[in-house]
């Protein structure tokens, strides 16, 4: 059996060491039309900003040591420029050598990612601007920055490689300007999540332009000199990196007659397989099944590429192998102190999808406050009002931050709801957790809403409530909601008879725990109609930002 794979990075060298694995017989070639195979995209910025010193720390395996250990014949700098369906054969460029053939295959799989978007505007392909994806990107963006003149770059995009890039450019000493065309940064979360990181980047002295998007490149000499935004601002930049997102690489399956799906991306089976059954696709260039909607959608992330490339590799070299499982979406960044990640779906997202939606939130140390070192989570929940199903979550802080997230994309897994998150048997020890961990709280916070034992509030839904603020008068006098009276929790029930039980009522705090409890002594206390705001003065603050 012949199997081919074209692209030799994450889902391509995944699928070809598990079909080696599992059919020691079959002939297994990999086509890769750069100079490298199996890098570390994600480790790109972190050594293009000094963090990782040496390239070769990048490269997870060459050529040749593939070649040892598997008995694969990876061939670099060869590009397949057409598939030829029915005579079983790619045509195949050596770029090193210019001369053209072609190979035959029983089994094709196509691995060819994705592209980084580069707009369609004038000087987009100058000598100093560059997306950043593959080695020799990195290679041409570290000769440009070692330049002596290079003092300023202009990132456009706040998603996640630009962001880390921001991180890493400072950390080498550049002033960095970050223009993201949302109205924040990583758009995929909810805006009160989010606003943390841009409060954290402009803290690191970055300059940050959010809802202001890139307009024009202004340059001579062939060289970008400022970049100019939707509103007219103009930025002086030495350098320019485009990370305004990446589109499938799908020409190659297109010209082939492959089968697209809605979102652009080839449209594949739960095996990997196309509208053609001898040829699979995997990883960036493929739409996947979400695993809360269950719709087609693209996830250009490692880990669906590495984990369906090796199940694509089994099925190609066995004709079996378990079904691609769903994709949550799961992400994490860390930005100079903070961390923040998602999984799942966002509330945004969730509602345009036609969930009845809720959401819980809560702040509570990664582990307890007594053990030096205690730091806050918060996390936001997001779930299905009639059902309590788990729909997604966001979580943002300095620590803690990969557990939460990765307990809760367990759950989501496993269809999980709220209760479940509440009987989660976690570890615990005062270096790692808490008996009651921010996923139990959250969980909490959320079955307590449901069961309306707290009913919540947003703040841009208060409508002529009364507002009791149960913070402390020095947290008071920091600001409140206007018209907020101010009953400190200690001193609510000697003072229950400064507020009317009959008007609709709501308390409130710094994060909603204190504002939990006031409302609990009203509602067994006569009062009707009192609810918690949600988030406290925490997500209110965040949240008309
Ligand atoms: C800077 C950066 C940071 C990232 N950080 C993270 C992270 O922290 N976490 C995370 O989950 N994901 C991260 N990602 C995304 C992750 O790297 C990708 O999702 C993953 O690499 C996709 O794997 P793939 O094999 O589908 O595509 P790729 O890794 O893009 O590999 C495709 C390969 O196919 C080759 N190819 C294309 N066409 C042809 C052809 N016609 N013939 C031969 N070869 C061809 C290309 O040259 C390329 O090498 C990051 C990506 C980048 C660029």
């Amino acid at each position: 059996m012949n199997i081919i794979i074209v692209g030799g990075v994450a889902a391509g060298m995944s699928a070809a060491t598990r079909a080696r694995r599992m059919n020691e017989h079959a002939a297994i070639i990999v086509l890769e039309k750069g100079g490298y195979i199996s890098f570390a995209n994600c480790g790109l910025p972190y050594y293009l900003g000094g963090t990782i010193k040496d390239e070769s720390q990048l490269l997870v395996t060459t050529a040749s040591a593939v070649r040892a250990r598997f008995n694969i014949d990876v061939r670099v700098k060869h590009e397949v420029t057409s598939i030829d369906r029915s005579a079983r054969q790619v045509h195949v460029l050596d770029h090193t050598t210019g001369t053209s053939f072609v190979l035959p295959f029983d089994k094709l799989i196509l691995a060819t990612g994705a592209s980084p978007i580069i707009p369609a505007i004038a000087n987009a392909l100058a000598a100093n601007v560059s997306a950043l994806r593959s080695i020799e990107d990195t290679q041409t963006i570290h000769a440009s920055l070692a330049n002596i003149g290079c003092r300023r770059i202009a990132i456009i995009g706040g998603g996640f490689i630009g962001l880390e890039m921001a991180e890493q450019m400072s950390h080498r000493g550049l002033e960095v300007t970050l223009v993201e065309k949302s109205d924040h940064v990583l758009a995929p979360l909810d805006s009160e999540i989010a606003f943390s990181l841009g409060e954290e980047l402009r803290r690191n002295g970055i300059t940050v332009f959010e809802g202001n998007g890139l307009k024009s490149l202004e340059g001579t000499n062939e060289l970008v000199t400022a970049v100019v935004l939707e509103d007219g601002t103009r930025v002086a930049t030495d350098f320019v990196l485009m990370s305004i997102g990446v589109r499938p690489n799908v020409g190659l399956a297109r010209d082939a007659g492959l089968e697209l799906g809605p979102t652009g991306g080839v449209k594949i089976d739960s095996h990997g397989r196309t509208s053609d059954a001898l040829i699979y696709a995997v990883g960036d260039m493929v739409e996947v099944e979400h695993g809360v909607t269950h719709k087609p959608t693209r996830i250009p992330l490692a880990g669906p590429a590495n984990r369906d490339g090796r199940l694509a590799g089994e099925h190609a070299a066995t004709g079996n192998s378990a079904k691609f499982p769903a994709a949550m979406g799961t992400a994490i960044v860390k930005v100079f102190d903070l961390v923040v990640g998602i999984t799942g779906l966002s509330e945004k997202v969730a509602m345009a999808a036609g969930y009845e939606v809720d959401v819980a939130y809560i702040v509570s140390n990664q582990h307890v406050g007594y053990y030096p070192g205690a730091t806050p989570v918060q996390l936001k929940l997001i779930y299905e009002k009639p059902t309590g199903r788990v729909l997604g979550a966001q979580a943002v802080g300095k620590d803690g931050i990969d557990k939460r997230l990765d307990v809760i994309a367990t759950a989501l897994h496993f269809k999980g709801t709220i209760d479940d998150l509440t009987e989660l048997d976690l570890a615990y020890s005062p270096q790692f957790g808490a008996a009651k961990d921010p996923i139990h709280m959250a969980g909490f916070v959320a079955t307590n809403q449901q069961r309306g034992i707290s009913p919540g509030v947003r703040s841009s839904d208060l409508d002529g409530e009364v507002k009791i603020d149960v913070r402390s008068p020095a947290e008071f006098a920091q600001g409140s909601i206007p018209g907020a009276i101010n009953i400190p929790l200690d001193h609510l029930r000697q003072r229950i008879n400064e507020i009317d039980p009959d008007k609709p009522t709501v308390t409130f705090c710094q994060v909603g725990q204190r504002g939990y409890v006031a409302q609990r002594i009203l509602s067994q206390r006569g009062f009707t109609k009192v609810k918690n705001l949600k988030g406290g003065h925490t997500v209110r603050r965040q949240m008309q930002s």
